[in-house]
């Protein structure tokens, strides 16, 4: 066009007549021809080539946003400049013609590996522009010929850069041979789910423009280009690049509402590396190019992870207590019931049991089960247990016969110490080999703190079963160091040292409890111990009797069950600081505390068992509707946000959790193969044999560094191709004023996979067609549950989570009447 023009002007100014041939065709002449052309087998089997080439593409390109999607697709966009300098466009240039490629492919195949890293998906549709002027006759012509075509890349694998050129070479030449179809015709192929807040089929394009625009010289005439920048955007991201002056320029646009300037400064930092890394070496798996920028790294890797803090890691927990009760013999260590127990006397009758336990030939590492009622002889015999060297195995008397028979006999240990009430769960359990103590009866041995030869903080303190995906249960090892770390970083962040007593509500068997149990101990101040049993009134009167108590340890679905069975007038004084762990903690959970207890100090804890109690903390300022983040590592913690090949992923992108530092346990006993698999070494820490524990939980950061929890890996659920966090969608059902808890699972297989809603909130027969509603009001169509059921409350597991199997299956009046 420019040509034409450029002829069309010097002619005119000459005063010359129209010097341009005339055309053999117009437009109508070419549709006319088109609309013969392309029908019958020609366009079967285009139609036919789309059709299986996108069945089942993501629907959706989830790339971290800085803002939620917005439920209306926004149109307004920006450009940032991109800018390839020549050394690196000519070792780009050899490397597409080393490889039969040309320079659109290779740009291609960076941006996917980016756009993959991104978003954590191995198959992407990207759409490209294509001028569809295949024909010489053509070419001169004014009209609308461009189409879209939607180039599928697959990264799945560990494809190396030689490789996914060849991918890419595939995709884009079978694209382009089957670039007849019109793009609307394709979506009307493919019909992938229309959603009005983003556009079908892909949601990034990227463009090459081939024609360099060539330069107009006419007499007495300047023409220079100018950059244009316009403000709107029809996709998520546009990549527009071409070349010039042996460079590669252009920019990539953005939709202002979905990113920010300084995350797409960084996408284009991920391509410069990209394309660095594979001009370097066409060898290297893709899957391991490091993208992030140093200065990226260093903050995800280190500066977030600067938790160092000395902790007396050459002492065992139970030399800590003993430390205490030097300073404080007479302070009330323990309160149950109506008993009292002083630091000196708790120490003096641990001390006479771990005499006789040393007798019976307790040793460092050696184990000894635990199985007795929540009472101060508990507390006597876990000390004793430490005392002695040995590592305790606690044992719920409310687990089945067969799960405490499991655990005895893969455990093994020699001596168990039990109650009446103990004696009577285990039954015919207990082997004759095996010797059973009741620390209700204490022997007559010294009360002077034993001295075990051999004993360093590096043995094991504890053995805590926790449930294993393959249905038996598995003990967790922690040794003395990983408790003693946890326990002085807890005393110290949440004051306990000048609080008042802690409270402990829950179960020993479970290491939740231990936040409250150890860290009181070893600061001087007391627990107090809520007796066995379901009886909630129990637990109101413990904390309504209390006074700052400190720290309080609860799951979310412990918080729900307080807060109903708590008088409605202030409780600020009884709780100090609340800390609520174990499960995905919802704003939605803390309103009622919040009004109740205001000055009472929230935190949201996290932490699998198998990096000893909780490595992850946040203090509750802010009420926030959605979920509260799980926030930064405690003392001496390390925390990495993995991607499947173990790379970090960048800021903002969803990753596994690995934890590394003081508090990964020392494995799984019995399970070597299984330890290998969770346990591995820590490649990103200075530490010799550092190790980090692989956990399963999906998390990303949070700008500021704090990080939010995503679920499970293996929770999430794929339907009709949607990746679906369950999360999302009981967060939209707990903001409706009807529903007071609410759990989204996934029921059936395969295609017969649907998603089922459970809701704790007041009977209504509307309730079903009234949430229908209200979700599809507020999130996409294809997380909309089939099914919303109605319970009183939610099934929960023995340590007060939620028990996902026991959630019934939806009958009749769960399906809302579809209008
Ligand atoms: P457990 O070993 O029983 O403590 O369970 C550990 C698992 O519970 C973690 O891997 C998470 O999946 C989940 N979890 C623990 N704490 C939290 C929390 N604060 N928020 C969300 N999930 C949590
Ligand atoms: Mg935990």
């Amino acid at each position: 066009l420019l040509k034409e023009l450029s002829t069309l002007y010097i002619a005119a100014c000459a005063g010359e007549a129209n010097p341009l041939p005339p055309l053999a065709i117009q437009y109508p002449d070419y549709a006319a021809w088109q609309r013969q052309w392309f029908s019958g087998e020609r366009l079967q089997a285009q139609s036919e080539y789309w059709r299986t080439a996108l069945a089942d593409a993501p629907v959706l390109l989830a790339l971290p946003t800085d803002r939620p999607r917005p439920p209306q697709q926004s149109f307004v966009g920006v450009q940032m400049p991109v800018r390839i300098d020549a050394e690196l466009t000519c070792a780009l240039k050899r490397l597409s013609q080393e490889h039969g490629a040309t320079l659109f492919m290779t740009i291609l195949a960076a941006w996917s590996v980016v756009l993959s890293r991104l978003s954590g998906q191995d198959d992407l549709v990207i759409g490209t522009p294509s001028a569809n002027r295949g024909h010489r006759a053509i070419e001169p012509l004014i009209g609308f010929f461009v189409n879209t075509l939607a180039l599928r890349i697959d990264l799945s694998g560990e494809p190396d850069t030689a490789q996914l050129l060849a991918r890419v070479r595939h995709s884009t030449l079978e694209a382009q041979a089957h670039q007849d179809l019109p793009f609307e015709q394709v979506v009307e192929i493919v019909q992938p789910p229309r959603r009005l807040d983003h556009t079908p089929l892909f949601q990034v394009k990227f463009a090459w423009h081939n024609n360099e625009i060539g330069e107009w010289r006419s007499p007495g005439l300047e023409v220079t280009s100018a950059g244009l920048s316009y403000d709107t955007i029809k996709f998520d991201l546009e990549l527009d690049l071409q070349e010039s002056s042996n460079e590669i320029v252009g920019d990539l646009r953005y939709v202002t509402a979905l990113f920010d300037r300084s995350t797409i400064e960084r996408h284009i930092g991920y391509l410069h590396a990209m394309l660095r890394a594979m001009v370097t070496n066409a060898r290297q798996p893709v899957t391991t190019i490091e993208l992030l920028a140093p200065t990226e790294r260093e903050l995800l890797l280190q500066t977030w992870n600067a938790t160092e803090r000395t902790y007396p890691v050459h002492l065992c927990l139970h030399q800590l207590f003993e430390a205490q009760v030097e300073c404080t013999a007479d302070a009330t260590a323990l309160v149950y019931e109506d008993q009292t127990l002083s630091y000196a006397e708790l120490n003096a009758r641990a001390n006479r049991l771990a005499h006789q336990l040393i007798e019976l030939g307790v040793k460092p590492d050696a184990r000894v089960a635990i199985c007795m009622e929540r009472s101060p002889a508990m507390i006597v015999g876990l000390m004793a247990i430490l005392k002695a060297g040995g590592a305790y195995i606690p044992l719920d008397l409310a687990y089945a016969g067969e799960r405490l028979a499991y655990i005895l006999a893969d455990a093994a240990p020699t001596i168990v110490l039990a109650d009446a009430a103990g004696h009577a769960a285990l039954g015919n359990a207990i082997s004759a080999s095996q010797t059973v103590l009741d620390p209700n009866t204490l022997p007559q041995q010294s009360t002077i703190n034993p001295q075990v030869p051999g004993l360093t903080s590096d043995h094991l303190a504890y053995v805590i079963y926790t449930s294993g995906s393959t249905g038996l249960p598995k003990g967790v090892m922690v040794k003395h160091h990983s408790i003693v770390n946890y326990a002085t970083h807890i005393a110290q962040q949440f004051d306990v040292e000048t609080g008042g007593d802690s409270l402990i509500l829950t179960s020993l068997s479970f290491d939740l409890t231990l936040t409250s149990l150890y860290p009181p101990l070893i600061c001087g101040r007391a627990i107090r111990l809520c007796p066995d049993g379901n009886d909630s009134s129990v637990w109101r009167q413990y904390v309504l009797d209390g006074r700052n108590l400190s720290p309080v340890k609860l799951t979310p679905s412990h918080l729900t069950l307080l807060q109903q069975i708590l008088p409605a007038y202030t409780l600020d004084g009884h709780i100090r600081a609340l800390i609520i762990g174990g499960e995905t903690l919802k704003g939605s959970a803390l309103t009622w505390w919040r009004e109740h207890a205001p000055s009472m100090r929230i935190f949201n804890h996290y932490g699998p068992t198998e990096a000893t109690v909780g490595c992850i903390v946040y203090e509750v300022s802010e009420l926030l509707a959605t979920t509260i983040p799980i926030g930064r590592p405690i003392s001496n913690t390390r925390i990495y946000l993995l991607d499947t090949h173990g790379q970090p992923v960048p800021l903002g992108a969803v990753g596994e959790l690995y934890i590394g530092g003081a508090g990964v346990a020392h494995g799984y006993l019995n399970r070597p193969e299984l330890t290998a698999e969770r346990f591995l070494p820590d490649p990103f820490s200075a530490a010799p044999q550092a190790r980090m524990y692989k956990t399963g939980d999906l998390a990303r950061y949070l700008p500021d560094g704090n990080l939010e929890f995503l679920g499970r890996n293996d929770h999430q659920v794929k339907i009709r191709g949607f990746r679906i966090e369950p999360g999302e969608i009981e967060a939209q059902l707990v903001a409706h004023p009807q529903v007071r808890d609410a759990v989204v699972a996934a029921l059936g297989e395969g295609s017969d996979k649907r998603l089922v809603a459970y809701v704790v909130a007041e009977p209504d027969p509307q309730l079903a067609s009234t949430l229908r509603a209200h979700v599809t009001a507020c999130l996409p169509e294809y997380m909309v549950p089939v099914a919303f059921v109605q319970l009183d409350a939610f099934p929960l597991t023995l340590n007060g989570k939620l028990d996902r199997q026991a959630l019934p299956t939806p009958d009749g009046d769960a399906f809302a009447h579809q209008t």
